[in-house]
């Protein structure tokens, strides 16, 4: 891991509440980064906010040794975030954390992401391409305005299938109508999600149904990303034992069927 003064080369609001940024690294090479780590950001040169904020790795360019991260803006730090400009130094903390797993002789993926999780697993979804996995994404949010990089995805050759509140289409039956015809049509064998509560409980009951392999992408509050402060724990479950674990540390990715999400 690298503490890093990477160069911005673009800061840009893509929708009413999203952004995209994309940093140049000077010193080190991003082929060193992986689908479902994040980096600790100091939103601003100044201390306010003091502490850093998490941000997952959102598309890795090896070609250019650039990183690019997906941003809602939501409070003081992600605000500050926003105003930065082109060729100002962001400073950066990371690679954190774990990665996803794609297990091998996978037939396909299928992600079902909330709002900006699709900036997580978006990650997932490119290294499954460049592997030759096939990817299916189900992209839910608010709007339709607030559907994150579906045409990027589409690029690289995933399906994706969208559904907002506004239409209903989010809807957990719905969801589970198209997450069990792609299952049940024998494209997919693996399952990751991020960004919604209950869709995460979803998954894990059709994952658990269908005896699926399964991840979840945690996104806690988090202080300090090394393990010494306890601010982003969260409970996993293995037979009858509970255990408190830091997602800094032991995820953010974590086996679906284990984590406590009630
Ligand atoms: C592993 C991981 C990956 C993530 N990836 C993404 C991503 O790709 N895209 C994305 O949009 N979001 C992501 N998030 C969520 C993102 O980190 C939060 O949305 C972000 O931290 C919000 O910061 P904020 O200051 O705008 O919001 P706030 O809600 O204001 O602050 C967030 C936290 O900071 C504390 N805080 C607020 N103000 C201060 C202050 N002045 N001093 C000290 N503490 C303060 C709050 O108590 C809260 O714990 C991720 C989170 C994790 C854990």
């Amino acid at each position: 891991m690298n503490l890093t003064k990477a160069k911005i080369i673009s800061n840009e609001q893509i929708s009413l509440r999203y952004y995209h940024m994309k940093i140049a690294i000077p010193d080190w090479s991003v082929s060193e980064v992986q689908a479902g780590q994040f980096f600790h950001i100091r939103t601003t040169d100044d201390f306010s906010p003091l502490l850093r904020r998490p941000f997952s790795i959102y598309r890795i360019n090896e070609l250019d040794n650039t990183l690019e991260f997906l941003y809602l803006v939501k409070g003081a730090g992600t605000k500050r975030l926003a105003e930065r400009k082109p060729n100002e130094l962001l400073d950066i903390f990371g690679p954190l954390g774990n990665t996803f797993t794609i297990p091998e002789m996978s037939r396909g993926l299928m992600l079902v992401a909330r709002g900006v999780g699709i900036a997580t697993l978006s990650a997932l979804a490119f290294a499954a391409g460049k592997k030759g996995v096939p990817c299916f994404a189900i992209l839910s949010a608010r709007t339709k305005e607030d559907i994150l990089v579906e045409k990027e995805l589409n690029e690289v050759g995933i399906k994706t299938f969208l559904v907002n509140d506004l239409d209903s289409t989010s809807d957990l039956a719905n969801v589970k109508v198209m997450a069990e015809e792609l299952i049940n049509s024998k494209q997919v064998d693996s399952i990751y999600t991020c960004g919604s509560k209950r869709l995460s409980i979803l998954m894990k009951d059709m994952a658990e149904k269908h005896q699926l392999f399964a991840e979840i992408a945690l996104e806690e509050n988090m202080g300090c990303a090394m393990g010494a402060c306890y601010a982003c724990v969260c409970d996993i479950k293995e037979g009858n034992e509970i255990q408190t674990i830091r997602i800094c540390q032991d995820g953010p990715v974590l086996p679906l069927k284990k984590v406590v999400l009630s």
